[in-house]
């Protein structure tokens, strides 16, 4: 066990660390000797050549007391206004505490919209890029106060997962209040056992999932299982371990029998398709028949007119949309070279009629493969 761990952590050099309102909170207050535990910790390592952007949850559980709230607020704003407050106090925190090594550190506040518009997208990675090569540790939380759900992450481990391919990193840790992923709920059931070592989550692996999940994060084992998937997909490894154990990062960093891993996908996707099968928001569908299907998935082929019977939405050139087999299950997702209109009448033509039928031809391809991720 300890050798294909090591083997998957020994060219791991930037990791995403993410904290859960659960690890950072005791009793609705910031737990202040966890602070100062984790700012050891994370100069301690830095030191040792590591280097990371912290995914903080924190700021609604930290707003709370402030305005007076003895249970989770229940409507939006108040959430927000919590976060405004909370997310002021828990950067007050991390800043005081790595101060103290000499730390400098930098808030990133992200809302999905800036993740799914590839500018903004963009933009983030320069920012994280310049940080880190400033030596200035990121602190990452959703933007809480102006999100609504549309645009929101969801929770943080997947802001987290997605942070993965954004910056390039090579390993995700998701620290929690559990020593990891359990074969049934550990709160609940005495006898739960843990599981070490995960290499694909499949239905199975999401089975053993607990549906339930702390009072004070908004997560749950179920969105960190989504969130080792999609890291896996990106070809790196996930570990989901106890952030309340002193020494947890260096005993995980060292290969050691800590928590769960979860093995990368061989086939890993690249940071642009990590991007298009996870951070975008589909405007529509296109239904492929059996041949397209298979063409895509064990050809890796652009997607011809020929093998779409049927468009749904409606979207405009460059859009996202989703690519269905006949039973409607989402298998690819790409970005379009033709409208949804101009998709409709080419849709089972052969791609040397698109100029007789359209008036212009501006590629053979509706989805080129290097617009296109596999799901
Ligand atoms: N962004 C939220 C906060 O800082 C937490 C979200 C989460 O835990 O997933 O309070």
């Amino acid at each position: 066990m300890k050798n294909i761990r090591c083997k998957n952590l020994e060219h791991v050099k930037l990791v995403v660390v993410k904290l859960g309102s659960a690890v950072l909170t005791d009793n609705g207050h910031l737990n202040a000797s966890f602070f100062t535990r984790f700012a050891g910790e994370i100069a301690q390592l830095r030191r040792h050549g590591y280097s990371f952007i912290v995914v903080t949850s924190g700021a609604v559980a930290a707003g709370l007391e402030a305005l007076g709230f003895t249970s989770p607020p229940l409507t939006i704003p108040e959430k927000q206004a919590c976060a405004a407050v909370g997310q002021l106090r828990l950067m007050r925190k991390y800043e005081q505490e790595f101060a103290a090594h000499d730390q400098v550190v930098a808030q990133v506040l992200l809302t999905a919209d800036d993740i799914r518009n590839r500018r903004r997208y963009l933009n983030a990675r320069n920012t994280l890029r310049a940080l880190l090569g400033a030596d200035i540790l990121p602190l990452v939380n959703e933007n809480d106060t102006v999100v609504v759900r549309e645009i929101k992450f969801g929770d943080n481990d997947n802001l987290a997962a997605l942070l993965t391919s954004l910056a390039e990193v090579d390993l995700l840790l998701l620290l929690t209040d559990l020593d990891g992923v359990y074969n049934c709920d550990p709160k609940v059931v005495s006898g739960a056992s843990l599981i070490p070592l995960i290499d694909e989550v499949d239905a199975e692996v999401t089975a053993f999932a607990c549906t339930s999940k702390s009072a004070v994060g908004s997560g749950g084992m179920l969105s960190k299982l989504e969130a080792a998937r999609k890291a896996a997909a990106y070809g790196i490894p996930t570990v989901i371990a106890n952030g309340r154990r002193p020494g947890v990062m260096s005993r995980v960093l060292a290969g050691e029998d800590e928590g769960t891993i979860f093995l990368p996908r061989a086939n890993r996707l690249s940071c642009r398709q990590h991007w298009l099968a996870f951070a975008v928001k589909p405007r529509g569908s296109l239904y492929l028949d059996k041949g397209a299907v298979r063409a895509l998935i064990e050809r890796g082929t652009s997607l011809l007119p020929a093998g779409i019977f049927r468009v749904e939405g409606d979207f405009g050139v460059g859009e996202p949309v989703s690519c269905r087999d006949l039973e409607g299950a989402e298998i690819a997702r790409g970005l379009v070279t033709y409208s949804s209109s101009d998709i409709k009448k080419i849709a089972g033509l052969h791609s040397r009629e698109i100029t007789s039928r359209l008036g212009y031809d501006a590629g053979a391809e509706v989805i080129h493969r290097d617009n296109l991720a596999l799901l």
